[in-house]
């Protein structure tokens, strides 16, 4: 009875419409990953009888542990409970107890009681053990068929995660067989093809590699087979020496965690000066905690005017140079640590597009500028993808930068970052 394979089937038109983002998926992928195994197939269906009892039929012929998700809610696309009774030949029957536990669950938030509702979200696959959401209405189902499982699960996120945490781990804790042993690094700042260089320099013992780059970063993924945690370990070691400075350090999230970390290091504060990023590095700072010890504040200059007042970058230099140069740039950098008195700045002005674009300077020219002290660094950056990635890619340059200028070196980077 033991887990090798994971099967998940996600429910709901509005999966397929692209109305909802399919978390749940992404979300489990992680947790099932951290169990050691991974999702063997995902299908997603519409709320459509024949198709959800197809793929029901069809998963639990194949995967030791099968997860519906979404579908158990009280109105008419609810399929998952009566589909899955039929395939499973089992009854349903009003479950008494289930219904207290949604009355009280109402009761306790002050909500109106809906009996109809009520009615057939009390209605239990007999024989299922039933999983309680106290997040929610509807409960979940374990169904033992043979060898296999068949859990059902409610699809708003809150209810999802917590019972994956809350019921189904500890059910499953157990019985899992863990194929998988990985290890991750993230790395910043350097090209992707760059990264498989150095790390298929090495010896990599057997073990298989992976990588994911976004704009965020690049992840490298080291697996091996669960007895192999020493070689593992130690491959990760080499690998992420030889990344050193762009590996992020072990445990640290994200880059602007692993820059915050080396200003709170050094005591130093930082401020931003944004304008095609509209404040998405100072957003990015701030999404770690503790940030206050360090991050001072941001302005965004979009308008000239602005760049003008604000930062005191002289009227002449826009006016000659134009607002995306290497010249207003550091003027922005400039009146940043002067009136601001911070010990480090970081400075962005850019075309994110698409429109706006010239010859001269294309949609995806991104000047970004860091300054620790006197010293400055300012690099035109040329930026692919849309208005959203080029933004992206720009705060992460952005932090990179500040960051490879703070650990010293490492400056000989190309501008132009391709993946
Ligand atoms: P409810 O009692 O709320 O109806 P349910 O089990 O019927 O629970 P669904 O109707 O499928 O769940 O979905 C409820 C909400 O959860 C919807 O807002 C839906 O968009 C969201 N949701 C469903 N599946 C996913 C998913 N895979 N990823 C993210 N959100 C999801
Ligand atoms: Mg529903």
């Amino acid at each position: 009875m033991s887990i090798r394979t994971i099967e998940v089937i996600c429910t709901g038109d509005e999966l397929l419409l692209g109305d909802t983002l399919n978390t749940n998926l992404a979300w489990l992928g992680h947790e099932v990953a951290s169990w050691g195994l991974r999702i063997t197939r995902e299908s997603c269906l519409p709320d459509d009888r024949n198709a959800l009892a197809d793929a029901l039929r069809m998963a639990l012929g194949r995967a030791d542990l099968v997860v519906v998700v979404g579908g158990l809610g009280p109105t008419r696309d609810d399929l998952t409970r009566p589909v899955a009774a039929e395939v499973l030949g089992c009854a349903l029957a009003p479950s008494p107890a289930v219904a207290a536990s949604i009355r009280a669950f109402l009761a306790g938030r002050r909500l109106a009681v809906p009996e109809a509702a009520i009615a057939i979200q009390s209605e239990v696959l007999v024989g299922a053990d039933i999983l309680p959401n106290r997040n929610g209405t509807a409960p979940g189902f374990w169904c033992a068929c043979g060898e296999r499982v068949l859990v059902l699960l409610p699809g708003p996120p809150a209810e999802f995660q917590t019972m994956i945490l809350e019921q189904l781990k500890p059910r499953l804790l157990s019985r899992l067989e863990p194929q998988v042993l990985r290890a991750e690094i993230q790395v910043s700042g350097i090209p992707e093809s760059r990264v498989a260089e150095i790390v298929e320099d090495r010896d990599l013992a057997g073990c298989g590699v992976g990588y994911c780059a976004r704009p965020e970063g690049i992840t490298v993924r080291l697996e091996t087979t669960p007895a192999r945690a020493v070689v593992l370990a130690d491959l990760a070691a080499r690998v992420r020496a030889a990344l050193v400075p762009y590996a992020l350090p072990e445990g640290v999230p994200s880059l602007a965690a692993a820059l915050g970390r080396l200003l709170g290091e050094r005591r130093l504060t930082v401020a931003t000066a944004e304008s095609c990023t509209g404040g998405g590095i100072a957003a990015a700072l701030t999404d770690v905690p503790g940030c206050s010890a360090y991050f001072m504040g941001s302005v965004v200059t979009y308008a000239n005017a602005w760049k003008r007042d604000v930062l005191g970058v002289p009227e002449e230099i826009l006016e000659r140079h134009g607002a995306v140069s290497g010249e207003t740039v550091h003027a922005m950098l400039a009146g940043l640590l002067s009136r601001y008195g911070v010990d480090c700045g970081i400075a962005v002005s850019g075309i994110a597009g698409p429109d706006g674009g010239t010859i001269e300077k294309p949609v995806g020219l991104v000047v970004i500028g860091t300054a620790v002290g006197p010293e400055r660094i300012v690099r035109p950056f040329q930026f692919r993808g849309d208005r959203a990635e080029v933004r992206r890619r720009a705060t992460n340059a952005a932090l990179s930068q500040l960051r490879m200028q703070l650990l010293g070196g490492a400056l000989d980077l190309p501008s132009t970052i391709h993946r």
